[in-house]
C-alpha cells in the first residue's frame, strides 16, 4: 500500500471481508442517525471501515517508529482480520525499551480517541456524516486501546506486564511466562464472561458477538502458547554445550569403503567419521544422512570420500562454544556435522545438527 516512514505497509485479502462486514454491520446505525437513505449510507459505513483500520495502521507504526528509535529493525506492518501486526526483528535489548514500544500503539490508539472525543463534544455538530464518523471512531479507538492494555500476551499489555516482570526479576524469560499465562487466562475470560452474563441475566448473546469472542479468544490463546514455546526454547539455550552435544569420531582416509568404516566405527564405539589424509589432518567431514541414505548393499562400493564434505574453515568449531555463541555459529554456516576440536588443534569430536535439534525436541 506504500511506505510510510520508510515501513512498508501491506493489507491482506482477509480485511476486505471484514470491511464487508463492518459495512453492513454499521449501515443501520448510520440510517438510524442520518438523514440518508442507501446506498449512501453504505457509503458512509464503508468509510468508517476504511478510517477504523488507518487508525489501527497508526496504531501499529507508532509501535514502529519507536522499535525504529533502538535501532530495531521493521520488516513491515500487515493489517489483517483482526487488526495489525508489526514485524520488528529483534527484541530490546532492556525491559524499558520494551515497555515504551509495547506502550506506543495503545498511548496512540487512546491519544486518538481523546483528540476525537473533543472534537465530537466540543466542534462537530452531531446528525452529520462528520459527526456521526467521529464518535464512532473515537470509540473504536478507546476500544482497540484499552483492548491492547489487557495484560496477556499477546496483546501490548501483555508485553508491558512482561517489561515490568522483567525489570522486577532480572529474567525476560519468566515475563515472558507469566504474561503468557494471563494471555490464556484472559483468553478463557473473553467467551466465559458473556456466556456467563448471559446465563445469569436471560439474555441471550448474538451469534456474531460470540463468533467474533471465540476468534479473538482463540487468537489470543495461540499467541500466548507461541510465547510460552519461545520461552522454553530460549530457557534450554544456555545447557545447549557443545562438548556435551559431541559424538566421538574416528579418523578415516577418504579411500576406505563405507562399509569397513562402518565396521571400524561400531567397533570403537564411535558415532561419526572424520576424513582425514596421510599426515593425520582432518579435511572432510563425513554426513550422517549421505551415510544412511546410502543401500546396505552398495556400502563396500562408496568411498567414506565421496559422502565428505571438505572442512571450511566454518565447519571447524571449538568444543568449548555453547548457548547463543553455538548456535550463532551454526546458523552463520548451515550444514550437517560441524568438527569440534579443542584449543590446541586436536580433533574432540563431531558435533551433528540432529543432536542439537534433538536436544530442543519436547519442549
Ligand atoms: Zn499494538
Amino acid at each position: 500500500m506504500g511506505s510510510p516512514f520508510g515501513i512498508p505497509v501491506y493489507v491482506s485479502p482477509t480485511w476486505f471481508l471484514v470491511a464487508a462486514f463492518i459495512t453492513f454491520g454499521f449501515e443501520p446505525l448510520v440510517r438510524g442517525q442520518l438523514d440518508m437513505t442507501p446506498p449512501g449510507t453504505y457509503v458512509v459505513a464503508f468509510v468508517f471501515a476504511v478510517l477504523l483500520y488507518v487508525s489501527v495502521l497508526l496504531h501499529e507504526l507508532a509501535h514502529c517508529v519507536v522499535a525504529r528509535m533502538y535501532g530495531l529493525p521493521v520488516r513491515r506492518v500487515t493489517l489483517y482480520m483482526l487488526g495489525g501486526v508489526s514485524e520488528i526483528e529483534r527484541e530490546p535489548e532492556t525491559p524499558g525499551r520494551e515497555f515504551l514500544v509495547a506502550f506506543a500503539g495503545p498511548a496512540l490508539s487512546l491519544g486518538l480517541a481523546l483528540i476525537g472525543f473533543v472534537a465530537d463534544i466540543w466542534f462537530i455538530p452531531d446528525n452529520t456524516v462528520v459527526g456521526v464518523l467521529t464518535f464512532q471512531l473515537w470509540a473504536a479507538n478507546l476500544v482497540v486501546g484499552v483492548f491492547n492494555m489487557l495484560p496477556g500476551l499477546p496483546l501490548d499489555g501483555g508485553r508491558m506486564l512482561r517489561a515490568g516482570i522483567w525489570k522486577l526479576t532480572r529474567d525476560p524469560g519468566s515475563g515472558t511466562i507469566a504474561a503468557a499465562w494471563v494471555g490464556r487466562g484472559l483468553a478463557v475470560l473473553l467467551v466465559a464472561l458473556p456466556v456467563l452474563m448471559s446465563l445469569m441475566t436471560g439474555q441471550s448473546l448474538g451469534w456474531v458477538f460470540m463468533v467474533w469472542a471465540v476468534i479473538l479468544a482463540s487468537f489470543i490463546w495461540l499467541g500466548a502458547t507461541q510465547s510460552l514455546r519461545t520461552a522454553r526454547v530460549r530457557a534450554r539455550i544456555p545447557h545447549i554445550q557443545a562438548r556435551t552435544l559431541a559424538r566421538r569420531a574416528i579418523p578415516v582416509t577418504a579411500d576406505v569403503p563405507l562399509s569397513e568404516a562402518i565396521r571400524r566405527a561400531v567397533e570403537s564405539g564411535a558415532g561419526a567419521f572424520v576424513v582425514v589424509d596421510h599426515e593425520g589432518r582432518p579435511i572432510a567431514i563425513v554426513n550422517e544422512t549421505a551415510v544412511n541414505l546410502t543401500p546396505e548393499q552398495r556400502r563396500p562400493w562408496v568411498t567414506v570420500g565421496s559422502l565428505a564434505r571438505t572442512l571450511e574453515p566454518e565447519l571447524v568449531l571449538s568444543a568449548d562454544l555453547g548457548g547463543e555463541n553455538l548456535l550463532e555459529a551454526m546458523q552463520h554456516t548451515p550444514a550437517g556435522e560441524y568438527l569440534l576440536v579443542e584449543r590446541g588443534g586436536e580433533i574432540f569430536g563431531v558435533l551433528s545438527t540432529s543432536d542439537v535439534n534433538h536436544a530442543f525436541k519436547g519442549v
